[in-house]
């Protein structure tokens, strides 16, 4: 069995996401391996169509923090340094696919809703991430 060296576990911030992260520390000790905690904000803009005249930047600001703030808490929670917590903005699938080939990691981690059928897989970011990812992709199934 070949091994891994730098996992990385992508979470979305909602409440399955400690589910996603407890296997992952598991997986990521069992194979003595560093463990890098990711979370990718989708632009403002992009959920509204683009067209609002406001300027979100502040809204933006207001996420990027939030996030910073919850990972460090599951960084406390899980013994993963600050170094390794990484926040992005963009398309959560190309933004994951990025960080995984930039940062030389070997196995993302995800979670994945049991649903039936592949039609209801479609469009999961889990999917998503998983076609045309270069790295091995693991999904935790979340109950
Ligand atoms: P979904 O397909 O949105 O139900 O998400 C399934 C899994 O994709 C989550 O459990 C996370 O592992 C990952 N994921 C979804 N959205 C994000 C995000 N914005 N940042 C990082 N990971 C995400």
């Amino acid at each position: 069995m070949s091994s891994y060296s730098k996992i990385l576990v992508a979470v979305d911030l909602t409440e399955e996401a400690p589910q996603v992260l407890r296997k992952a520390v598991e997986m990521a000790k069992a194979f003595n391996a560093q463990l890098l905690l990711a979370h990718v904000i989708e632009p403002v803009g992009y959920a509204y169509g683009g067209d609002i005249p406001m300027d979100l930047t502040e809204l933006q600001d207001q996420l990027d923090k939030a996030a910073r703030e919850q990972l460090a808490a599951y960084g406390k929670e899980y013994d993963i340094p600050e170094a390794n917590q990484i926040v992005t903005v963009g398309r959560p699938e190309s933004e994951i696919h990025h960080l995984c080939e930039d940062r030389g990691v070997d196995l993302c981690i995800m979670g994945s809703h049991g649903r039936r059928g592949i039609q209801l897989l479609l469009g999961s970011t889990a999917n998503g991430v998983l076609h045309g990812s270069k790295v091995d992709v693991l999904a935790i199934r979340i109950h």
